[in-house]
């Protein structure tokens, strides 16, 4: 199927996965009561085959982010033509697996992936799609218009197929990303937004297909720009921690000379970069990383 033409193609088969990270049990529980009770989803989107499933099973089991290497970082097209050797990453083997069972990515035999994340930082309900068109835009407006509160995070400084993330195996993705939610651990208002989330994304489907999608203007929505790190010293050790003023303010603007760090010895650290919109700040699973928290801009989708 090709979304790149003029003519309509219907959506046929779309997977909801979660369970991409082991430990974000909003999805993981999701899936698992849809298994029960798939009902609300055929309700939701009559005219395709959805299929349910959990990426990462041994990360999961384990109640664990992943087992070996980050599962969502393993699906561009450069890691997947690669070969798989016997004593490769648990998440490497997997990613292959799924791209044989799902993909293979650019030639997908699924047309739609919805990948179901959580996050610890207050982002709300977070809808990330990954490109720029006309099919992402009236997901967005749509999501928008049923859950006014829900955020829409634009990651489109490259092209879709080039991310390494999971739902690009599919012909079209998006994840769905909400907080605030602790690791390991299940928030009813988090798990509600979440199944609000994706089966507002089926519904959306079901008009595409039916091709009466409603006429909806543009939204408000955050563009992603960078990742900011926590300052270190010259042994790599943090040197300060995210500032209580901007601790759990995702997407509220942090403007240039507010705090954004305070040290050990409380002294407050300035932000020197333009006006911008925090998000995923103090996020548990990027810690290691080093990564205080996400930019982005203010923009029109
Ligand atoms: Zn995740």
């Amino acid at each position: 199927m090709s979304f790149t033409t003029r003519q309509h193609f219907e959506i046929k088969n779309v997977i909801i996965s979660a369970g991409t990270h082991g430990n974000e049990m909003s999805g993981i529980e999701a899936v698992a009561q849809w298994q029960n009770n798939p009902s609300p989803l055929h309700e939701a989107l009559p005219s395709a085959h959805i299929g349910l499933t959990l990426a990462n099973k041994p990360a999961v089991k384990a109640r664990v982010r992943y087992v070996d290497e980050d599962l969502n970082r393993q699906f561009s097209q450069a890691k997947l033509n690669m070969s798989v050797a016997e004593n490769a990453p648990n998440e490497v083997k997997i990613a292959h697996d799924f791209n044989a069972e799902f993909g293979p990515k650019g030639q997908s035999k699924t047309d739609f992936c919805i990948d179901i994340h959580n996050t610890t930082s207050n982002m709300g309900p977070t809808l990330i799609v990954l490109e720029n068109d006309e099919f992402n835009q009236q997901l967005a407006r749509f999501v928008k218009s049923v859950m006014p509160h829900s955020v829409i995070l634009v990651e489109d400084y490259q092209a879709f197929a080039d991310f390494g993330y999971l739902c690009t195996v599919a012909t079209k993705g998006v994840m769905v990303e909400v907080g605030p939610q602790l690791q390991g651990a299940l928030r009813a208002s988090v798990y509600q937004q979440t199944v609000d989330m994706s089966l507002a994304i089926l519904r959306f489907i079901e008009l595409y297909n039916t091709q009466t999608i409603p006429n909806l203007g543009p939204v408000q929505a955050y563009r992603f720009g960078l990742e900011v790190a926590y300052p270190t010293n010259s042994q790599k050790q943090k040197t300060a921690m995210i500032h209580p003023n901007l601790d759990g303010k995702d997407f509220a603007p942090l403007l240039p000379q507010q705090p954004c760090f305070i040290d050990f010895t409380g002294k407050d650290l300035l932000w020197e970069g333009n006006a911008s919109y925090p998000h995923f700040i103090g996020e548990a699973a990027y810690d290691h990383l080093n990564i205080a928290f996400a930019t982005a801009d203010k923009c029109l989708f």
